[in-house]
């Protein structure tokens, strides 16, 4: 089905397109993702869908901007899905969590665009608080001959014998005791743990200076990355509201807009739709996939997530014209 679609998308992207704006009139379309990498690097990581081909993303914005799309704020975004004026095609694109690559990869990428980027921080990443585990288990296949996880050692040979060997450990460490995995396996491998965070961190003297650039709007992702659905109230309140505080208090900046973790159907719902609101932000967004039309409600934005195996302009053209939205609903994966 996806192959089927996908080859639609290539051939008739440009009608579509021109019969969906008769249609919807002005629309939006967010997308997020999580870290980019250069083609080089993203070829030998071991968890590659977690990265964006950063090559990918500069012919991607080229094409955006060659195409009549407006790139935007969130906030700008926000004001055009509740103005009753006609405001055009918008794209908003936000990263989720925050790591290093933000600062050393993405924005010379956006500033040389001349676009804006959403940043969207969970503040345990800037404040050391979070474990990165996925990201060092990554580091240390990608970078090692061969790792010791519980009494088995494992010998690492191509890129693919990597991949391999990080879904099955991920998979194995994920829940609630992946940090004492982790912990247990940067002692047998010799790994510091603190300074594999750094590797991978975003820090907060980054977020100092990307904050004092128009280009770059911060918004909050939660203390600790929690699956807000599952939280109780007082619990989930604190999370949206404490992630807003510390990044006020830390860049002196307003916080307006929020991201679910997670974002899917089961991870946030109408209360916690209504909690973003009392928290005090302007719009929360999820990654439900969609386009976001006029009048369209502000606290459960849907945002279509770009992950590693989408290098194909053409096939951004099913999130731009709202298809994939529109499937999601159908095969109920939304
Ligand atoms: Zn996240």
């Amino acid at each position: 089905m996806k192959l089927l679609l996908f080859a639609t998308a290539s051939a008739f992207a440009l009608p579509l397109v021109k019969i969906t704006d008769r249609a919807l009139g002005s629309r939006g379309c967010l997308f997020t993702f999580h870290r980019a990498a250069p083609t080089d690097l993203w070829k030998r990581l071991p968890n590659r869908n977690f990265h964006v081909d950063v090559d990918f993303l500069d012919r991607f914005l080229a094409h955006l901007v060659a195409n009549g799309w407006d790139v935007v704020t969130m906030s700008e975004a926000v004001r055009r899905s509740a103005s009753a004026d006609r405001t055009g095609r918008y794209v908003n694109f936000s990263i989720d969590d925050c790591y290093r690559d933000t600062f050393e990869v993405l924005a010379p990428l956006f500033r040389r665009h001349k676009v804006p980027l959403t940043l969207f921080v969970t503040t345990g990443i800037p404040d050391g608080t979070l474990s990165l585990w996925p990201a060092g288990l990554e580091d240390a296949l990608m970078n090692r001959d061969r790792v010791v996880v519980g009494d088995t050692t494992i010998e690492l040979g191509d890129a693919q014998s990597r991949r391999d060997a990080y879904h099955r450990i991920a998979t194995s460490w994920d829940g609630p005791d992946a940090e004492a995995h982790y912990a247990a396996f940067c002692a047998a491998n010799g790994i510091d743990g603190g300074a594999m965070h750094w590797n991978h961190a975003i820090s907060w003297d980054m977020l100092e200076e990307l904050a004092k650039d128009p280009l770059f709007e911060i918004g909050a992702h939660t203390v600790t990355h929690a699956r807000i659905s599952t939280l109780e109230p007082e619990a989930a309140l604190a999370e949206l509201e404490q992630s807003r505080r510390r990044l006020n208090e830390r860049l002196g900046i307003g916080v307006e807009h929020f991201a679910f973790p997670y974002g899917r159907a089961g991870d946030c719902g109408p209360r916690d739709f209504a909690l973003a609101r009392h928290a005090g932000f302007r719009s929360a967004a999820t990654t439900r996939k969609g386009l976001v039309g006029r009048g369209r409600d502000a606290f459960s934005l849907p945002r279509n997530t770009i992950n590693g195996g989408h290098r194909s302009v053409a096939a951004m053209e099913m999130h731009l014209t709202g298809l994939t939205g529109t499937v999601a609903r159908v095969i109920g994966r939304d």
